[in-house]
């Protein structure tokens, strides 16, 4: 039996904590239903979750009675709302992808698996206040042909078109990350050029299973 959306938003809420992902109550996750989505509540620690602590929102902002959602249902319900084949979001404030954001930084093409975010660099959107409608038009703009962006000062998102997804690049931002931040203790960072990440865009075409 497939789980329900409640109880694989749970499951994330739970790996994204277990992964070192996120703590304390940083971070947040959603997924897409039809006339709205669930996202986690607000400020609540992983523990006290339950399937039933997630939050209805429609996609005109109204959430369900009763219940207070993440304040960062704006940039959820927006790129939700403006990437049709996205189906899930998450949010963390991982220690690598953090620490990189803080700085301000893009992260350029150094690996050549930068490009299962989508393209030769992970942008990082501008600052903006938490829980603001300003943060997600930043957001959304940092993740124009992407699938994930550092947020300034703030922390990573990253979208997929299903939970396992959108965690698996967001482990995959924080493991790139962390080399990044490794790389920039010693010095240059060298980078591949446009035509060399256009050939691994290629590659990955007939890379694992995706292919058959
Ligand atoms: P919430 O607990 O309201 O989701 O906030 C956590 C967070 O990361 C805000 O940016
Ligand atoms: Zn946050």
């Amino acid at each position: 039996m497939t789980p329900t959306p409640a109880a694989q938003l749970l499951l994330t809420a739970r790996q994204m904590i277990q992964l070192g992902l996120n703590k304390g109550t940083s971070g947040n996750a959603s997924v897409r239903l039809d006339d709205g989505f669930l996202v986690t509540p607000s400020g609540v620690p992983v523990e006290a979750l339950t399937e039933n602590s997630m939050v209805y929102v429609q996609w005109d902002g109204n959430a369900e009675p009763g219940k207070k959602p993440s304040s960062e249902w704006c940039f959820h319900r927006d790129i939700l709302l403006a990437r049709p084949e996205i189906h899930a979001v998450v949010h963390t404030h991982s220690m690598f992808a953090t620490t990189i954001a803080c700085l301000g930084r893009d992260v350029p093409a150094f690996h050549y698996m930068i490009a299962t975010v989508g393209g030769d660099s992970i942008r990082c959107a501008p600052y903006a206040l938490f829980g603001t409608q300003a943060l997600s038009v930043e957001a959304l703009t940092a993740l124009q042909n992407r699938q994930a962006c550092l947020l300034a000062h703030h922390g990573m998102i990253a979208v997929g078109k299903d939970l396992s997804q959108a965690l698996a690049i967001a482990i995959e931002v924080e493991n790139l990350c962390e080399q990044y931040w490794r790389l920039l203790q010693l010095g240059e960072v060298k980078v591949l050029n446009t035509q060399q990440m256009e050939e691994v865009q290629a590659q990955f075409k007939g890379y694992g299973q995706w292919g058959k």
